[in-house]
């Protein structure tokens, strides 16, 4: 009892990550499933119209299916305009996706109870189980939403069919809720395993290993979308570009090996001083940190170039090639607010020639780009 019910509590929780972490995937994919599901719909339906008035020559069925028609028609236009307007809202896309599951189910009760009230419905529980596949709902709004369905086929079967029929369809229908109810959770299941996967593939694709900051390719998206994001709104950047002292004889006296792990330490400690929410930060190239600060990050300069030396001091990684015995770092810094048209490459020259400067003036410590320190 207690497996079943941690798992409930598991699958809980993962499918409100899923739904809420994931709403723009999920209603594009919705959205996609949707107009080709309305299209097979309306193409099925023309054919039965056809098939149906040559073989059944029923008035009320070929009735039905021409109001049907229209409706899915009527609902195709409706569905693409509202998709495009409010550009794939999760909360739209769901509505018109209920709204359609609703549109199909109601078709299928009509033509499993009214024309022909003398035979089994064989339609329902065929199409109430691709419904509950075709669209990504949570659990408990397929829930909802099955079994409003199947309350409502019940009663139309109930004042509508011949007794002789009644046992077969209440048997199907019910089976077909049931394995609703499976089939949905299954499919779900599915997707938050191909979401961990995603997760964990997109995770790897910004995380530099070594050191656990991100890494470059995340730095190009991050520097880009920030930059023009400071630009626009005329706010404030600043940009720390990081440099370990004497690290190639580091490396020449402790070994790479021992070079790397001297990578991981600092790639953990930076990681430790400076939060997601205060400051970006992410491996630049070999032993190069770059720090950004945006907008309201932008407070104390001067102290976060302070904490960024002391923190990798800090660490006191012996370091017998070094003045200070142990292992620093210096930085250039870089601070402005964007004028129209500038690239952010200049930020980063600027932040370069400053850290030059840091190094020339014996490393260890923290250099302010000014002008006139010629830039590269
Ligand atoms: P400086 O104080 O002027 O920066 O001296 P430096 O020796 O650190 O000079 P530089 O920054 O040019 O040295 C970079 C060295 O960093 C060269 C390379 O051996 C080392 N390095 C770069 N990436 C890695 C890495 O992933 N692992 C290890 N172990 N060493 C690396
Ligand atoms: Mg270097
Ligand atoms: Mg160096």
């Amino acid at each position: 009892m207690k497996r079943i019910t941690a798992f409930i509590k598991k699958t809980k929780s993962k499918s409100a990550d899923y739904f809420s972490e994931y709403q723009q995937d999920i209603a594009g994919n919705n959205a996609i499933m949707l107009k080709k599901a309305n299209i097979l719909y309306i193409a099925l339906l023309s054919v039965y119209t056809v098939v149906s008035a040559l073989i059944f020559r029923n008035t009320m069925l070929l009735m039905i299916y021409m109001v049907f028609i229209i409706c899915a028609a009527a609902f195709l236009l409706v569905q693409d305009r509202m998709i495009r307007r409010y550009h794939h809202s999760f909360a739209i896309t769901q509505a018109l996706c209920m709204d359609f599951i609703m549109m199909v189910m109601a078709f299928v009760i009509v033509i499993s109870v009214l024309p022909f009230p003398e035979r089994p419905a064989i339609f329902f529980p065929i199409l109430y189980l691709v419904m509950t596949v075709l669209f990504i709902f949570p659990i408990w709004q397929t829930a909802i939403l099955l079994t409003g369905v199947e309350a409502v086929f019940l009663l139309c079967v109930y004042l509508f069919k011949t007794p002789g029929c009644i046992s077969y369809d209440v048997f199907a229908s019910v089976t077909a809720w049931g394995l609703g109810f499976v089939f949905s959770y299954l499919v779900l299941d599915l997707r938050l395993r191909e979401n961990d996967v995603r997760r964990e593939l997109e995770r790897i694709s910004v995380m530099d290993e070594t050191t656990g900051l991100f890494n470059r390719r995340s730095f190009n998206q991050y520097i880009t979308r920030t930059y023009a994001h400071c630009r626009e709104n005329s706010l404030p950047i600043a940009f720390f570009m990081m440099d370990i002292d004497h690290f190639k004889a580091y490396n020449d006296l402790y070994g790479h090996p021992a070079g790397d792990e001297c990578l991981t330490a600092l790639g953990r400690a930076l990681r430790a001083a400076f939060q997601p929410e205060d400051a970006y930060i992410c491996r630049y190239g070999g032993e190069e940190f770059v720090l950004i600060l945006a907008g309201d990050q932008v407070r104390d300069v001067a102290g976060t170039a302070r904490a960024i030396t002391e923190c990798v001091r800090g660490c006191g990684i012996e370091h017998s090639g070094s003045k200070t015995n142990c292992v620093t770092i210096s930085v250039g810094v870089a601070q402005e607010t964007p004028a129209a048209r500038e690239s952010y490459m200049h930020l980063i020259r600027q932040a370069d020639a400053a850290l030059y400067h840091a190094k020339e003036n014996g490393r260890n410590q923290a250099a302010f780009y000014e002008e006139g320190m010629g830039l590269k």
